[in-house]
């Protein structure tokens, strides 16, 4: 099962992205992961991506998908993973599919919905160096601008699923079950 978990910064993508990777055993691939632990890494790719992500924008396409390719044409993801913050762009989401078209197509995109406001709140006190308010805001801007516009392009596909994010995890994680209709 191949699934995609989008929505908004802090609405929760991570926690439910794991829950869902451990109860069907597919990999959790988090390009935020991904791209941090670069930049702690001091690779090359790490040290072109830190600026940008301190800043709150999007990395490059090209350097995004060059990390995501492999890694979801790999061997322990044929049978399905879990993409959590990818694709970000329509350029990604095309992309996506032209490398995924070896029969392996995406089954869900799973839209998490929340109210700015709140969220705003809940990053705050996550507290993590992207996390400042003026860079949360930016994060949000990006996401109004470059992420959204998937809603279309995932709906019409079919594939997009709305999930309310505003509510407990345990519920998110019920809706999404539904959804999935697996387990
Ligand atoms: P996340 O943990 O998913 O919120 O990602 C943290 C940061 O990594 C984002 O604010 C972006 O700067 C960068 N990033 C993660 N995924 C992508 C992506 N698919 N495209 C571009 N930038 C990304």
């Amino acid at each position: 099962m191949q699934i995609i978990l989008f929505g908004p910064p802090g609405c929760g993508k991570g926690t439910q992205a794991t829950f869902i990777s451990q109860s069907l055993s597919i990999p959790h691939l988090s390009t935020g992961d991904m791209l941090r632990s670069a930049v702690t890494s001091k690779s090359e790719i790490g040290l072109k991506a830190k600026e940008i992500m301190e800043k709150g924008g999007l990395v490059s396409d090209e350097i995004v998908l060059s990390i995501v390719k492999d890694r979801v044409l790999s061997i322990d993801c044929q049978k399905g993973f879990i993409l959590d913050g990818f694709p970000r762009t329509v350029n990604q989401a095309e992309k996506l599919e032209f490398f995924l078209n070896n029969g392996q197509s995406i089954d869900f995109v799973l839209r998490i919905k929340v109210n700015e406001e709140d969220i705003l709140k809940r990053l705050i006190d996550r507290g993590r160096d992207d996390d400042k308010p003026e860079i949360i805001k930016n994060r949000f801007k990006t996401y109004n601008s470059e992420t959204e516009p998937l809603i279309p392009f995932y709906e019409e596909r079919g594939i997009l699923f709305n999930i309310n994010g505003m509510q407990e995890i345990e519920k998110v994680s019920e809706e999404i079950k539904k959804v999935l209709g697996v387990f």
